[in-house]
């Protein structure tokens, strides 16, 4: 090895050293000794292995002994911080599976603190005294919102379609069209999860024709389950034809077959009173006699990750003895936000205003730009780092596989800075805490504001605010 490189190594600090330093400092003192060791362990050896890597007319003579303290106390800062955390969602893509899809309504989250806090009745019966189901709890209350005759809660909408399979068409036939076998955010494939429920698929039609007579055709002994799959994150345009739901119902109950619905999304109000796109909702779904339909729990639903199953009475009993059913069972929180979250449907008004989710997606034009303009004066007032910042138009989507052709009119603000690429602004933001997520358009850095929570407003200004002092800091 060189000469420079060797004398650089030899002074790196040792790790007790560090530890001592790092011990005496008021911002890292109440830290847990082993984490703060393994960070000095981690730090010293990026610094090692930058120092045997670097070019070396770029090396610098003498180790830079305050710039590496900075940097170690940089990655503590980070370690002490939760993995899982809060985002700011500026990507103006309102049900975004990376980003957590649906925040929860306020409510649900006081549920969470209740019933996660303490014990709970979650399978006791306070009438009987004894043992009782966690199924029961949610039963009653989706039957009086979708008129569905019952009810099961599984642990996300693929579980429910692989349970629903699983139990009515085992070893046997589904048959489904071959414009529907859908793949939705990269891991569920309709094809996939069927094999996976032991059930056969057999597809029917063409990608984008399929007739009633295209399932007639199909029927055999074999045949289990008539299935219809909601195009949720896509639409075949042009020349098409898909068979109505009540077609499908008729000539599953002619030959004694259960007709399921995996409705994906699963809207309870009627979106088209809101000036959007019509979503078939769960209680017309219900409404054609299909035997079960099957929807995500935070979708546009807005409440959290569940699968809800909803049909028949014998059917759904059939999945409940399905011992399946204990593997994907929900979990007392999820019963807790989801039983709270439903509540609000009680009152559609009180829905629309209380759940993030659908006040995101109804919120009208005029008042999220009178929000962007907002944000625009505030930041021009306060920002001294020499970043600018406009207002342009932009469109928002609702993502989580609902209305793939729908575009929301929104507002953006525009971040630019002289020195700085858009990309480099936009990975700052991402490192920043708490961490925001913008959308990159054509070298732009674009940040969507329909999709700003109230309470993000005055983080983000904070976040813009120390956006670039803060990065010239830090080592690597
Ligand atoms: C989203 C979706 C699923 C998967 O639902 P998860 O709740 O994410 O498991 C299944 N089918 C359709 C049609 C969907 O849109």
């Amino acid at each position: 090895m060189d000469i420079k490189r060797s004398h650089l190594l030899r002074q790196l600090p040792g790790v007790n050293e560090l530890l001592q330093y790092f011990e005496s400092q008021a911002s890292s003192r109440h830290l847990p000794r082993k984490l703060m060791t393994q960070v000095i362990r981690d730090s010293l050896e990026t610094q090692r292995r930058h120092l045997l890597a670097g070019a070396l007319d770029r090396l610098p003579s003498d180790l830079n002994r305050s710039e590496l303290l900075q940097y170690i106390h940089h990655r503590l800062v980070q370690a002490q911080r939760s993995r899982l955390c809060r985002v700011i969602n500026a990507t103006g893509v309102i049900i975004h599976t990376n980003l957590g899809r649906s925040p929860l309504p306020a409510v649900a989250l006081e549920r969470l603190l209740e019933v996660g806090g303490y014990y709970s009745n979650l399978e006791y019966d306070l009438d009987a005294g004894c043992r009782g189901s966690r199924h029961d709890h949610l039963e009653g209350l989706l039957r009086d919102l979708t008129g569905a005759a019952a009810a099961l809660i599984v642990n996300n909408n693929a579980a429910a379609v692989m349970l629903a399979l699983n139990t009515l068409a085992q070893g046997r036939e589904v048959i489904v069209s071959r414009g529907q076998l859908v793949e939705i955010g990269g891991s569920f494939r309709m094809p996939e999860i069927m094999a996976m429920s032991g059930a056969r698929l057999r597809e029917v039609g063409t990608t984008n024709k399929t007739y009633l007579r295209d399932f007639e055709a199909a029927l055999s002994p074999e045949t289990a389950v008539l299935l219809k799959v909601h195009m949720s994150n896509y639409r075949i345009l042009g020349f098409t034809h898909e068979v109505p739901l009540a077609d499908l119902v008729a000539l599953g109950h002619q030959h004694g077959l259960p007709v399921v619905e995996d409705l994906g999304s699963g809207c309870l109000i009627d979106l088209s009173r809101y000036g959007l796109e019509k979503e078939p909702t769960v209680t017309e779904a219900l409404k054609t006699g299909v035997d079960l339909v099957l929807f995500s729990g935070d979708k546009l639903l807005g409440g959290p990750q569940a699968g809800l199953v909803l049909g028949d009475q014998a059917i759904v009993e059939r999945l409940k003895r399905n011992p399946l059913t204990r593997a994907l069972r929900p979990d007392k929180l999820t019963l807790a936000a989801l039983e709270a979250t439903l509540r609000l449907y009680l009152d559609e008004p009180r829905a629309v205003a209380a759940i993030p989710t659908l006040w995101i997606l109804t919120r009208p034009l005029a008042e999220v730009k009178r929000q962007a303009q907002n944000l625009v004066r505030r930041l021009r007032s306060r920002l001294i780092n020499g970043l600018q910042v406009g207002l342009c138009p932009s469109l928002a989507r609702v993502g989580g596989g609902a209305l793939p052709q729908l575009a929301l009119p929104s507002q953006a603000l525009s971040v630019a800075h002289p020195e700085w690429a858009a990309h480099h602004l936009e990975a700052r933001l991402r490192q920043a805490n708490p961490p925001v997520i913008a959308r990159l358009e054509q070298d732009r850095l674009l940040l969507d504001v329909r999709t700003l929570l109230p309470e993000d407003q005055h983080l983000l200004v904070s976040v813009l605010e120390n956006l670039l002092p803060a990065a010239k800091n830090h080592l690597s």
